[in-house]
């Protein structure tokens, strides 16, 4: 079944490789360029999962996640997408709530196993997926 993606990246190479990935799966994606609109079109649309690159302009990938995981009721697993590949990242972004985090640049072969496998992992929100 295909998910509905919202991807939020300023990066409008890194934007168009992931919308091909994605759209080649059978997947829809949504779109936002900077943290703020990430947040809007998350709460007005409801995607089935989001990719978050952590620095976008207005508002990090870090803010926008807190302003969704204050928001009462929200479920949508979120991934990171992170240039950083330092160690101790893992656990900033799970403690942030992220579901999971991806290191840039995106690794064209494996992008879709690596997103499954974190939306799959047993304890991470489905979102509004149906089963
Ligand atoms: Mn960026």
């Amino acid at each position: 079944m295909g998910r509905r993606f919202l991807v939020a990246e300023d990066n409008p190479k890194n934007m168009r490789l992931v919308g091909m990935l994605l759209k080649a799966a059978g997947h829809e994606m949504l779109t936002a360029q900077d943290g703020e609109e990430a947040v809007r079109v998350a709460l007005e649309q409801r995607p089935d999962a989001i990719l978050m690159d952590i620095q976008l302009p207005l508002r990090s990938g870090l803010e926008a996640m807190q302003v969704l995981r204050a928001t009462p009721g929200f479920s949508i697993p979120v991934i990171a997408l992170t240039a950083y590949a330092m160690r101790g990242d893992r656990e900033q972004f799970l403690e942030a709530g992220f579901s999971g985090y991806l290191s840039k640049p995106i690794d064209t072969r494996s992008f879709l196993r690596q997103v499954e496998e974190i939306l799959d992992a047993p304890g991470n929100p489905t979102g509004n997926r149906e089963e």
